[in-house]
C-alpha cells in the first residue's frame, strides 16, 4: 500500500515539485506519467526514502519514510523496496549469482543461493547464474535485474522508465514481465514512464499524472 497526502519537493535551487495525491492498494499497479524533468524519479525517490519530502506525507507499505532515522532507513529500504532504475547497475566483476548476492550481502543476511536460483529461474534467467552482465542481452540483463529487485520479496516494487530504450515487441514484453514479477510476490507495482506505449498497454491502470514544472518551462 501506498498513500501520500499534500507531497512535494524541492531540490536546492531546483524548481518545486508538487505531487497529487494517491492512494495505491497493496498489489495494485500505480502509473507515474508525465514529461521528462516533471518529477517522476523525485517521487520514486521519495518513495525508496532516498530523499526526504520537503512538504507533505507519504506512507510506503504502512510506514511513514520520512520518520524513520537515517540507519532505520536503510534497513527499512532493504527488506520493502525493489527497485529497478531505469540504468541497471549489474556489476560486471560479478556474475549474475554473484549481483544477486550482493542483495543479501547488503541487508546483513546469509547468501541464499536456493533464493537466488528461484529468483532467477522465476524470470525464466536461471540459466544463466553464471555469466557475467556483459554476456545478457538487453532483455536478459532487465530481467536479471528484475529478479535482483524482487529477492527478498519486497512488498513494493519501483520501476523507471522501463521501456525508454526498447522495440515495440521488447516494451510489451518487458511489461509483461513487471506484472508478472509483481504478481508473483505480491508487491505494489510503480512504473514511473513519459512512454505513451505503456499508457496505451495498461489503460486500465491507476495513474498519478505530472506536469513539466514552470522553473524547467522557462530554463
Ligand atoms: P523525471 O523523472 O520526470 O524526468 P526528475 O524527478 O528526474 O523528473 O526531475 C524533476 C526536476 O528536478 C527536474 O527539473 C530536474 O532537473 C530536477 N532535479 C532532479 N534531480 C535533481 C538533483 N539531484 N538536484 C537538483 N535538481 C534535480
Ligand atoms: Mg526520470
Amino acid at each position: 500500500m501506498i498513500e501520500t497526502r499534500g507531497l512535494g519537493h524541492a531540490y536546492p535551487g531546483g524548481p518545486s515539485l508538487p505531487f497529487g495525491d494517491v492512494v495505491v492498494p497493496q498489489g495494485g499497479t500505480l502509473l507515474l506519467r508525465g514529461p521528462s524533468g516533471s518529477g517522476k524519479s523525485t517521487w520514486l525517490a521519495l518513495a525508496a526514502g532516498l530523499l526526504t519530502p520537503q512538504a507533505g506525507e507519504m506512507l510506503v507499505a504502512g510506514q511513514s519514510v520520512a520518520a524513520l532515522r537515517a540507519g532505520e532507513r536503510d534497513r527499512w529500504r532493504a527488506r520493502c523496496i525493489g527497485f529497478l532504475p531505469q540504468k541497471l547497475f549489474l556489476s560486471e566483476a560479478l556474475s549474475v549469482a554473484e549481483n544477486l548476492a550482493l542483495v543479501h550481502f547488503a541487508s546483513g543476511l546469509p547468501a541464499d543461493r536456493a533464493a537466488i536460483a528461484h529468483a532467477l529461474e522465476a524470470l525464466n534467467v536461471g540459466a544463466l547464474a553464471a555469466r557475467k552482465p556483459s554476456q545478457l542481452s538487453g532483455g536478459q540483463a532487465q530481467r536479471v535485474a528484475l529478479a535482483r529487485a524482487l529477492l527478498l520479496r519486497p512488498p513494493v516494487l519501483l520501476v523507471d522508465e522501463p521501456t525508454a530504450s526498447l522495440d515495440d515487441a521488447s516494451c510489451a514484453d518487458a511489461l509483461a514481465l513487471l506484472r508478472q514479477g509483481a504478481a508473483q510476490t505480491g508487491a505494489t507495482l510503480v512504473i514511473a514512464t513519459h512512454d505513451a506505449r505503456v499508457l496505451q498497454a495498461l489503460p486500465e491502470t491507476q495513474m498519478l499524472a505530472f506536469r513539466a514544472s514552470t522553473a524547467e518551462a522557462t530554463a
